[in-house]
């Protein structure tokens, strides 16, 4: 299985418009960060963990041709803003399945409408299967989905498990029951906002103390704000077997 990142940045990326931060200001590539996605890629397949505002740029960049679906961790507009852009794949492949829980699947209805139009639909608007989502481990050709719940502050959204590899992001608390669903994880991703506390997101030093609840052989961070500080400089303060992702890191799992 081929994981790529196709984004590691917090909702507004990093550079944020308009910021003279020294991060944001930073010449080296890896400061440079997209909002969330990653690709992950088995046999002939191709499926998107989530699909933000930069997903354009980003299926352009990793020379994306066809995409089998996209999944949905949850709502919030860095994950979901993308979607419009399915467009091409439409065009090509047909309706594009999604995957998520009822309440995501709602939120996107709502937002995009006219992919949900009966009537006199303008032909250039994508379509989408919804795949509606529980708590329980689901199948994609014949791989087996093991959805992770956590808490986003108030809000309920889903990981996933893919056999040896788990990917979590706007993680803020974590019951002890999913954490065993990802016993024996090989590698896991999951979100590290900053280095103060955020209220719905895991610090750096909760999300260190989450990957030892975990105990995966290694780990990557995500959903990293400028705040965080210098890739280069946070990555020598990491355990040996972390590491902060970076935008088109590839791993294989
Ligand atoms: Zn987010
Ligand atoms: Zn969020």
């Amino acid at each position: 299985m081929k994981i790529t990142f196709l984004g590691t940045g917090t909702s507004q990326g990093i550079p944020i418009i308009g910021s003279n931060h020294p991060v944001c200001l930073s010449k080296n590539p890896k400061d440079k960060r997209l909002r969330v996605s990653i690709l992950v890629e088995w046999g002939n397949y191709t499926y998107v963990v989530d699909c933000g505002p930069d997903f354009r740029y980003q299926m352009l960049r990793a020379n994306c041709k066809r995409i089998d679906g996209i999944l949905f961790t949850h709502e919030h507009s860095d994950h979901v803003l993308g979607l419009d852009d399915i467009r091409p794949f439409y065009f090509r492949q047909g309706d594009v399945p999604i995957y998520a829980h009822k309440r995501v699947l709602k939120e996107i209805k709502k937002r995009f409408s006219y992919f949900f139009v009966t009537e006199n639909k303008y032909p250039g608007a994508p379509a989408v299967i919804e795949n509606r989502i529980k708590n329980k481990p689901f199948l994609l050709h014949g791989l087996t989905v093991v959805p992770i719940k956590g808490k986003h502050a108030e809000l309920s959204v889903f990981g996933f498990r893919f056999k040896d590899f788990a990917y979590l992001t706007d993680m803020k608390t974590v019951k002890n029951k999913e954490v065993e669903k990802l016993k024996g994880v090989k590698v896991l991703v999951v979100n590290a906002l900053r280095i103060t506390p955020h209220r719905s997101h895991f610090n750096l030093e909760e999300a260190l103390q989450f990957i030892e609840r975990v105990n995966p052989e290694k780990a990557y961070l995500t959903h990293i704000s400028h705040l965080l500080g210098f890739h280069d400089e946070v990555q020598e303060l990491l355990p040996d077997n972390v590491f902060l992702a970076y935008d088109e890191l590839q791993i294989t799992v």
